[in-house]
């Protein structure tokens, strides 16, 4: 039959509106909902016409699934999908934060928080461009991706998935817009979704707006700010995604001034979609409609709570509803809001349109299944050197020689006997930190990639004896024939919802301190920090180390840190937030006062070279 929105060389505009006039109300609300893949079955797929399914961290087909095994599902899912009454392809949406970090095999890039020290908007976007690959290669069509939020306390257990604490790094770096959805063409209408074809990924500006700024860095906590300085700080990332042609916005979990963005339609409707003319569709956070009826996220609500939560998310402008408790009965009330006049139909119009526009921008009608040619690509050569690239100038140098005339780097990758030591010498896991696998993260051998330890090896050519003691015994230390020691240490993955240790007190976990000078104290040493932050280093330990790197959350390819610290490389990475000396610092910062006296201040970083 000849449809006019199966017409790809009909205008996208045409066709959705052409798709909608066809569509029945109870497919246009299975259209505005996102399930979680575990309960996608054929019924929901074909029968309510979901629009969208999801994999959050950990929800994979099996362990260690890699790319094909993923494609296989999400095409399965698809397949129900076409064969509904409409055809209408579905979404599937997975949180590639920092490569396609789910899939095993995949390549891993440095977290935000790194890229962020880079500041390079060329790098971020061929990191985008890899990923999508990446991402498309395994069947999905969606990442959850960048975040673009600006982060003023390290004390946030989601500061490592920003950029900086300051607008316009994070500004530079969403040109990673681009790489994973495809430059738009001159001409392309602001505000309208882009993703240039098959090897692209439809991406997702989040988490709006001004959650960086929560007090004292509490987790879905409030943000307490006029409008100008929410505007002034937060939107302009923001902005810059939707003139790239950013697909999809989602919203925080946190309130403004109280109120939680879940039904902000001033700050949904008003400044996003009319003010910043945003046509591509919002979706809330997992479960976020049911936070709004409760601060306890764990917490289910019911009868006219639940009704209400619903009410006023959908009207305050949110177009898909990722994971509703309980989806067909959030199908259910959703359909009985809109028959009471509740919910204005023009509000779903609205949002289904805004999600169609999407697909089509996408191709998904035309290209619903996956592209296999580019299988060979996930975790290809090409990609982990791309990534080792991105750990090289993520570094930041913060100490090199006890005396500044003596710099203790380059390491000699001749020298006699070199110790490495510490929790995260030999860990690929705590190298990638959270949203890898799972959303926590863990720890040891999780995917393939190459630790510090395998790096350093690799990087002395054998000519050098290597001996690695995470926690060095006794007759280690006393040896004298050990010309160094490397020392790495840091934090255990964690996410936005679980910490390892109390984030409040920023200190070095699992020993980190006690293993820094226990080596220290015997051997000139080169402590590197891979964490998501900075954190707490008492004075008396930073002197008593010869050299002090930040590796921040480098992912899979550790060769990007040998490849500096034996000097083939210059170090290029600057501080993208500032090193506070003690926490309380961080209230005054957070209050907008200007650090007055931090450990290293923002944009601090030595380099070999003079200039
Ligand atoms: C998180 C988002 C994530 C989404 C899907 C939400 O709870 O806050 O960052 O993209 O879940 O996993």
């Amino acid at each position: 039959m000849d449809y006019v929105y199966k017409n790809p060389n009909a205008p996208i505009e045409v066709r959705v509106k052409d798709l909608l006039s066809r569509m029945t109300l109870k497919e246009k609300i299975g259209q505005m909902t996102q399930i979680e893949r575990r309960v996608a079955t054929p019924f929901a797929i074909g029968n309510l016409s979901i629009g969208s399914i999801l994999s959050t961290g950990g929800s994979v087909p099996f362990e260690n699934a890699v790319s094909s095994d993923w494609a296989d599902m999400v095409d399965g899912f698809q397949k129900s999908a076409l064969q509904s009454r409409l055809g209408i392809p579905l979404i599937y949406g997975i949180d590639a934060v920092h490569g396609n970090n789910n899939v095993y095999g995949a390549t891993i890039f440095p977290h935000n928080v790194g890229l962020g020290a880079s500041r390079d908007a060329e790098l971020a976007q061929k990191i985008g461009a890899a990923t999508a690959l990446e991402v498309r290669a395994s069947g999905i069509h969606y990442t959850f991706a960048p975040c673009v939020e600006v982060c003023k306390d390290p004390r946030w257990q989601r500061c490592y998935e920003c950029y900086s604490e300051d607008t316009e790094i994070v500004r530079k770096m969403t040109s990673i817009v681009s790489g994973l959805q495809g430059q738009p063409p001159q001409g392309h209408q602001h505000g309208y979704p882009f993703v240039a074809g098959r090897e692209k990924v439809i991406a997702c500006a989040k988490h709006f707006i001004g959650e960086g700024g929560i007090e004292r860095g509490k987790n879905e906590g409030n943000v307490i700010l006029s409008y100008e300085e929410l505007e002034r700080i937060y939107v302009a990332p923001y902005l810059d995604c939707i003139s790239q042609g950013v697909s999809t916005v989602m919203l925080s979990y946190c309130s403004w001034n109280g109120r939680r963005l879940h039904s902000h339609s001033f700050l949904v409707t008003e400044i996003l979609k009319e003010k910043l003319s945003f046509k591509g569709f919002v979706i809330s956070g997992w479960k976020g409609l049911e936070r709004l009826w409760s601060d306890f996220p764990n917490s289910e609500p019911s009868g006219s709570d639940y009704r209400n939560c619903i009410l006023s998310a959908v009207n305050a402008g949110i177009d898909m509803v990722m994971v509703p408790f309980r989806f067909q009965h959030f199908m259910e009330e959703l359909t009985s809001l809109v028959e009471s006049g509740e919910v204005p139909l023009a509000r779903i119009d609205d949002a289904v349109e805004r999600i169609l526009r999407v697909k089509f921008a996408a191709s998904l009608f035309e290209f619903p299944l996956t592209d296999r040619s580019l299988l060979d690509l996930v975790g290809c050569k090409q990609h982990r050197e791309l990534a080792r690239e991105a750990v090289r100038k993520s570094l930041v140098l913060l100490k090199n020689g006890k005396d500044q005339s003596k710099p203790f780097l380059p390491l000699n990758r001749k020298a006699k006997r070199i110790l490495v030591a510490g929790t995260h010498a030999d860990d690929l896991g705590y190298q990638c930190g959270g949203w890898t696998k799972t959303c926590l993260g863990s720890s040891g051998r999780i995917t393939i990639g190459t630790t510090l330890l395998d790096a350093i090896k690799e990087a002395v050519r054998g000519e050098t004896e290597i001996i690695y003691e995470e926690n060095p015994s006794n007759d280690t230390l006393e040896r004298n024939d050990i010309s160094f020691a490397i020392v790495a240490v840091g934090e255990a993955p964690f996410a936005e919802v679980f910490m390892s240790g109390d984030s409040s007190e920023l200190v070095i976990p699992l020993n980190g301190p006690g293993i820094i000078s226990l080596v220290a104290n015997r051997f000139p040493t080169l402590v590197i920090l891979i964490s998501a932050r900075p954190l707490l280093l008492e004075p008396w330990l930073l002197k008593k180390i010869d050299a002090f790197l930040m590796a921040w959350l480098p992912g899979t390819e550790a060769q990007g840190i040998t490849d500096v610290v034996f000097g083939d490389h210059d170090f290029k990475g600057k501080l993208p937030m500032t090193w506070f000396r003690r926490v309380e610092d961080l209230d005054q910062q957070a209050d907008g006062v200007k650090m007055h006296d931090p450990l290293f201040p923002f944009g601090f970083g030595l380099t070999y070279s003079k200039d």
